[in-house]
């Protein structure tokens, strides 16, 4: 072994330490814990037959989703990629119109972009928030977008600009201030993908409040899980009507009659899986707590090396820190630490693959250079960040 490995090992184990006594057992990157009313609602939604997408813990878990981040409206939705698809459509999004969003972002944040048969454009992001970057986002719409009849206009393709995605990164907020000035600015809608970042605040906001519209995901690895969910959230009481008509088949209410005035998605979370969201729901505070005592373990541990960085939040903002991570300072002391770590019954992952060098977005327009995103893909290692009663 070199001394650079021997000291990896050295630093697996004591992440070990932080969330377990076992020398031996599999440590998962994020687990979901289920230790509250689950089991007790699952039942009480399986007793009352009404599993599918009309029943009593959706309407609940709405009312208590927007309270939790302080949104006028939530809508649940059967997954986040869903969610986004809609607030995309809801934002205005249209066939051939592009989306700027990041390359350093998991695949459904574009995925949904193609849904509505726009294309991406792929801006940097910053070394502080690892999300989109205000001042790319800036000089590409100063240099490259005109405004016509109060349209942001694209001007080698002619193409309007439809909205902007920011992605908060690992639960680390963009910086939504100088994004949502910028999109004023320009007349474009912001859509935050805050699919990362349910507990996470930028100032006294939560994540997802603050442009237009907002998303969260509900995915078994995400802070809290509905098994499959999504939500939309937003302050407009019409986007909201919206929202809830387009995830439910664009039906007209009516007691007995199949109307249908549009096409629609059938996009709504079901009971059961809205059943077992609100028991986790319950629980966020003390999962919360405890993500950010295990960051502080990581901090505390990481000051004593220099050739390791720890991410902290930035000011101004509190992060759920759903994934903790930290910079290695090359990607061969990366792939080092990513072999040495998992070899030890240890999870921990690279940052995605950056977007557009994927296949199906591999033509896609690139707003900026990508200087930040490939620094951070090429070096950046997620560490366990599962809730743990050890820290609540
Ligand atoms: C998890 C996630 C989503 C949504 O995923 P679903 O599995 O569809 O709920 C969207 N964007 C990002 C960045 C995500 O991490």
């Amino acid at each position: 072994m070199t001394e650079e490995t021997d000291n990896y090992l050295d630093i697996v184990n004591k992440i070990r330490k932080i969330h377990t006594n076992d020398p031996n057992v599999f440590i998962p990157l994020h687990a979901p814990i289920f230790c509250g009313n689950e089991k007790k609602y699952l039942n009480e939604c399986i007793d009352s037959t009404f599993v599918s997408s009309v029943g009593p813990f959706v309407d609940r878990i709405e009312k208590e989703m927007a309270e939790f981040t302080g949104s006028k409206y939530a809508i649940a939705c059967v997954n986040g990629t869903a969610a986004l698809h809609i607030a995309l459509l809801l934002a205005g999004v249209q066939e051939n119109e592009l989306v700027i969003t990041q390359s350093l972002s998991f695949v459904a944040t574009t995925n949904a972009i193609k849904y509505c048969n726009a294309n991406p454009v792929f801006l940097d992001v910053d070394l502080t928030t690892m999300s989109l970057s205000p001042k790319c986002l800036e000089d590409f719409l100063t240099n490259e977008t005109i405004q016509i009849d109060g349209k942001c206009i694209h001007k080698s393709t002619n193409k309007r600009i439809g909205a902007v995605v920011p992605m908060h990164t690992f639960g680390i907020c963009a910086d939504l201030s100088a994004l949502s000035t910028i999109c004023k600015n320009h007349n474009i809608p912001l859509v935050e993908d805050a699919a990362e970042s349910l507990g996470s605040f930028y100032g006294d906001k939560h994540s997802g409040t603050i442009g237009l519209l907002g998303t969260l995901s509900f995915n078994g690895n995400k802070t809290i899980t509905s098994g499959g969910g999504g939500f939309i959230l937003t302050q407009d009481a019409e986007l909201a009507k919206r929202a809830k008509y387009l995830t439910t088949q664009a039906k007209e209410p009516h007691a007995w009659k199949f109307y249908h005035t549009e096409i629609g998605y059938n996009y709504r979370m079901p009971n059961i899986n809205a059943a077992l969201l609100t028991a986790q729901l319950e629980q966020l505070p003390k999962f919360l707590k405890s993500k950010r005592a295990i960051a502080n373990e990581y901090k505390i541990l990481f000051d004593s090396y220099s050739d390791v960085t720890f991410v902290l939040e930035p000011e101004n903002q509190t992060s759920n820190y759903w994934l903790c991570s930290i910079l290695m300072n090359s990607q061969e002391n990366r792939d080092a630490f990513l072999e040495i770590s998992n070899k030890h019954n240890t999870m921990c992952r690279p940052a995605w693959e950056l977007l557009h060098t994927l296949p199906p977005f591999s033509n896609e327009i690139l707003g900026s250079t990508l200087e930040n995103s490939y620094y951070i893909q090429s070096r950046l290692v997620n560490l366990p960040s599962s809730p743990n009663p050890r820290y609540w």
